[in-house]
Order: C-alpha cells, then sequence, then structure tokens
C-alpha cells in the first residue's frame, strides 16, 4: 500500500511539472511574437524618398534606359560599378541634364573637364551628379525631384554618352 501511494505522488507531480512547462512554453511565444512585431517597425523605409538602383558595367552600359519617379519626392541614386576597370579607363557616374541641354554638346565640353570629374565647371546644364568611380564601387546621391517632365541622364567620362544614357521622367 505504502508503494503503490508513493507511485501516484510521483505521477502527480509529473503531472504539475508538466503543466508548468506548458506554461512557460506559452510565455515564450509571446515574447517573440513581440520582438517580431517591433523590428519590422524599424525596418519602415521613408516614404518621401524614391531610392533607385543604378547598375554600369565594364560594357559600357547602364542596366536600364528609363528610370521614373514620383514628383514631389526626394530621389536618392544608388550608382553601382558592377565591373572590374578602374576609374582612369571604365569610370562611370550618372548626371542629369536640364531639359534644355543638349546632349552631344554637354558631353563634349564634359569631356574636356577631366580635372573636375568630368563635370564642367559651373555648369547650369545639371540638375544632379554623382562622383565618378570605377569597377566594384557604389555612390550614392539625393536630391529633390525636378517638376514633372522627361529629362536625361547620362555617364560623362569621354566616349560613353552615346551608349550609356537613358529617360529619367518624373510624373
Ligand atoms: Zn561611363
Amino acid at each position: 500500500m505504502k508503494i503503490l501511494k508513493t507511485i501516484a505522488l510521483s505521477a502527480l507531480t509529473v503531472l504539475f511539472i508538466s503543466c508548468g512547462g506548458g506554461d512557460k512554453k506559452d510565455d515564450q511565444k509571446e515574447e517573440v511574437k513581440l520582438k517580431t512585431s517591433s523590428s519590422t517597425t524599424t525596418k519602415k523605409e521613408d516614404p518621401n524618398v524614391t531610392e533607385v538602383v543604378l547598375l554600369a558595367n565594364d560594357q559600357m552600359q547602364f542596366n536600364t534606359k528609363e528610370i521614373k519617379v514620383p514628383a514631389g519626392k526626394q530621389v536618392k541614386i544608388v550608382l553601382r560599378h558592377t565591373g572590374k576597370q578602374p576609374v582612369e579607363v571604365m569610370g562611370h557616374n550618372f548626371v542629369l541634364l536640364t531639359q534644355d541641354t543638349q546632349m552631344s554638346e554637354f558631353a563634349a565640353k564634359a569631356a574636356t573637364a577631366r580635372d573636375n570629374n568630368y563635370i564642367p565647371e559651373g555648369t547650369d546644364a545639371v540638375i544632379a551628379h554623382t562622383k565618378m568611380i570605377g569597377g566594384g564601387q557604389e555612390t550614392t546621391i539625393t536630391f529633390d525631384a525636378p517638376e514633372a517632365g522627361e529629362y536625361t541622364f547620362i555617364c560623362s567620362f569621354p566616349g560613353h554618352y552615346s551608349m550609356m544614357n537613358g529617360k529619367f521622367i518624373v510624373e
């Protein structure tokens, strides 16, 4: 009889322990849920900035011929050179021209402005531009989108604009 009682008691103890364990598990789940929701909040992006990733390579090409952005917001251009050539040989930049700028005329002037990153000094033909980068490099600029309309972007490294140009549309 005494032995049976002990067994019954220990069985009860096991029951209590497993119940307690169950409660603990629920607590942990709740904690995980809370952590997940708070990290989602911190990942929120700035709705007033439109981010555009533009790739350029050793074949003298941008990865797109058209960039579309909404008017009245900021634009963040991330220019990434995916090639291997150094900046002196295969330099790339992003230059956004004003609407009344002639692309080929500007490019001819820019080609002579080697000491100024191939941007003519004191020019009013440029809305925004990045610095010139070589293979494996990345550069970023942020600027206010110009008023709605169609613009031209180029790479102003000598000889590149004829292949490296595209439309920048603000709508
Ligand atoms: Zn280039």
